[in-house]
């Protein structure tokens, strides 16, 4: 079994390696030296979502949005609260779909705003429309409690 969490850095991207007995919240990267949670979600794009979604070992909690479309404006600032709640234990990253097109195809998007709960690279929960703090928080929360060892969870499609 793993004796750390992998966590990718926001700002530069880096694969940290901090042990368990470490607390995460003060934990800084090895490469920037920026804390590796500031309380707020990154802004992703095609790239930068692969590295997260791929090489974290903490879930990732993905808000699929555009700028055109007012729901998602509206929920911008419950995901920036849910991220100072729901940090450390879990990364919240937003990606554009217009800016990822394919990203957001190979995901199955079909509207916008999407919440995806990632964990190693699978889709573990899905949701559409907005939300408000409390409810993105309640949400993350039960997909994650619920989650046992022989949980099955859809692989994304390459
Ligand atoms: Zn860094």
């Amino acid at each position: 079994m793993s004796t750390a969490h992998l966590v990718v850095c926001g700002r530069c991207g880096q694969i940290n390696r901090i042990p368990l007995d470490r607390p995460l919240r003060q934990a800084r990267c090895g490469n920037c030296h920026e804390p590796l949670f500031g309380g707020q979600p990154i802004d992703v794009d095609e790239t930068a979502f692969n590295r997260h979604a791929k090489h974290n070992s903490i879930p990732v909690l993905v808000d699929v949005w555009a700028p055109w479309c007012g729901p998602c404006r509206a929920m911008a600032p419950m995901f920036e609260r849910a991220a100072s709640v729901l940090e450390p234990d879990v990364r919240l990253i937003k990606l554009n779909s217009d800016a990822a097109p394919e990203v957001s195809a190979r995901l199955g998007i079909r509207s916008i705003p999407t919440l995806l709960l990632m964990q190693s690279g699978r889709i573990v929960a899905q949701t559409s429309g907005a939300m408000s703090t409390d409810q993105i928080v309640g949400w993350t929360r039960s997909h994650l409690a619920s989650r046992g060892n022989h949980d099955k969870p859809e692989r994304i499609r390459p």
